[in-house]
């Protein structure tokens, strides 16, 4: 492909995916194949003659678009929003565009430094002090992964300069809440510690975790001669969005020198909004901290934020520095390279420096505001209607309900509201979750998708009911 043929494709490309976001409402928001459906469109074997871009551009509208579930229709509901703006996009295709690997400052000294400069901004915004720094990394997963081989490290004394875990010394333990995001039980499990120092705490009737049990199984295993080594606190778990206890966590992690992650991957977002930063007071207080705005905030998949108090440590467990790796600036610069797992390192920072630009932090702030309304007023519909239940708090945008058919025992109602979600589902007009807490059949409602406005969850609202009164 040439110049002028990345023009006029990428003309088309762009208008092909403007046209496809204004008429996304009219598309079943869930996918409707079958498996294997959208495989068997393709050829088996590898074209042997190029040039055939006009025909991908054709086929990208007929054969992969029907095994598209979209992200970004406005009657979205299912999992957590993962907003995908234009901004974003066009940031994306600039990253693309220059083609840059950013692993150190002088592979490329802007895609640090306008890294360094947005993830400042960004620390402003969600209202932390100075005392974080930050960089991005792929996904909330793989921040937490490295939040706890930090902290393993910093227990360890760096065991990893010597005989890392085979050093036989008393296992180290991780502790969250059984709400925790199962990317923590990843992160633990890989990072060694062991299935069974992972402690998972029983939650409270907010789905927070219980800090005398916290506190109770630290003290357990202190006794029995076991080393505690990492608290991760959960503000916005998956399942509710439940709030866990910062502060009291922090006094926790202070009195028995613990490092103290939070995982924030969706909630950090609110965090924009002053009104919402009582619902991680004490985060000062952590060692490392995730968010992602690639989530709620309108930055495109993928982009977490991850800040820690000590770069400098972060460095020491992450850094590997060959020869031909060292240059001139090392003593002056950030490398990133040392700052996460991979080596090599896409120019993210300039999705989330146009997002900026585009939106402002009003923009920002107006849109969440938008969306906390929204999910107050399913809320009060749930609370105000008979026989539908609400089954956690509504702090942020996400509302877990359910239909309470009479006559039904708990067995029943179980199917009874799978079989809701399922035709909400293959109604093809809006997509929910049907999810499971602490063993209740839930339909989990996630508002926040950038085009949802009130109109939206109305009709939801209205189909629900529809849905609970059918079959
Ligand atoms: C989504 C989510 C994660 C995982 O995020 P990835 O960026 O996909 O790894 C972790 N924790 C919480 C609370 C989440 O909501």
């Amino acid at each position: 492909m040439d110049a002028q043929d990345f023009r006029r494709l990428g003309y088309q490309l762009v208008d092909w995916i403007a046209d496809y976001r204004e008429g996304l409402e009219r598309l079943p928001v869930m996918s409707r194949v079958q498996p294997g459906e959208i495989r068997a469109a393709f050829p088996d074997h590898p074209p042997q003659h190029g040039g055939r871009m006009d025909q991908a551009l054709a086929a990208l509208e007929r054969d992969v678009l029907p095994g598209i579930t979209h992200w970004n229709h406005p009657s979205f509901f299912a999992y957590f929003p993962s907003n995908t703006s234009y901004s974003s996009i066009l940031g994306d295709l600039a990253a693309s565009g220059l083609g840059v690997q950013g692993m150190s400052w002088q592979t490329s000294p802007a895609a640090t430094e306008v890294e360094e400069v947005v993830m400042d901004w960004l620390r402003q915004m969600v209202g932390l002090s100075p005392a974080f720094t930050g960089v991005i990394h792929d996904t909330a997963s793989t921040a937490t992964f490295t939040a706890l081989l930090c902290a393993r490290e910093k227990a360890s004394g760096f065991a990893q300069d010597g005989e890392g875990l085979q050093s036989g010394e008393a296992p180290l333990v991780v502790y969250a809440s059984d709400q925790g995001h199962s990317s923590i039980e990843k992160a633990a499990l890989l990072a060694g510690f062991g299935r069974s120092f992972l402690r998972l705490v029983p939650t409270d009737e907010n789905h927070a975790i219980r800090i005398d049990l916290l506190q109770a199984a630290i003290e357990k295993d202190l006794d029995i001669g076991l080393r505690p080594c990492a608290l991760v606190a959960a503000v916005g778990t998956t399942g509710t969005t439940a709030l866990d206890p910062v502060a009291a966590m922090a006094d926790l992690a202070e009195q028995h020198g613990l490092w103290l992650h939070v995982d924030a991957a969706l909630a950090g977002t609110a965090m924009v909004l002053p009104e919402c930063r009582w619902m991680w007071a004490g985060v000062e207080r952590a060692d490392s901290l995730v968010f992602n705005p690639h989530k709620w905030m309108g930055v495109g998949f993928d982009l977490s934020a991850y800040y820690v108090r000590d770069p400098q440590h972060l460095i020491r467990v992450m850094s590997t520095n060959p020869s031909y790796l060292r240059t001139a600036q090392d003593g002056q610069v950030s490398n990133f390279r040392d700052w996460h797992i991979q080596l090599g390192r896409r120019f993210r920072a300039l999705k989330l420096w146009f997002y900026l630009m585009d939106v402002g932090v009003e923009g920002l702030q107006a849109r969440l505001r938008r969306d906390l309304e929204n999910a107050q007023w399913l809320k009060e519909q749930v609370d105000a209607t008979p026989d539908w239940e609400r089954l956690a708090p509504v702090p942020l945008q996400t509302v877990c309900l359910r239909h309470l058919a009479p006559g039904l025992d708990e067995t029943a109602l179980a199917t009874h509201n799978l079989a809701i979600a399922r035709r909400i589902n293959e109604g093809g007009k809006a997509y929910l979750t049907p999810s499971i807490l602490k063993g209740t059949q839930m339909l989990r409602v996630s508002i926040g998708a950038e085009s949802t406005e009130r109109r939206h969850v109305e009709q939801l609202w209205t189909a629900l009911q529809l849905a609970s009164q059918s079959g």
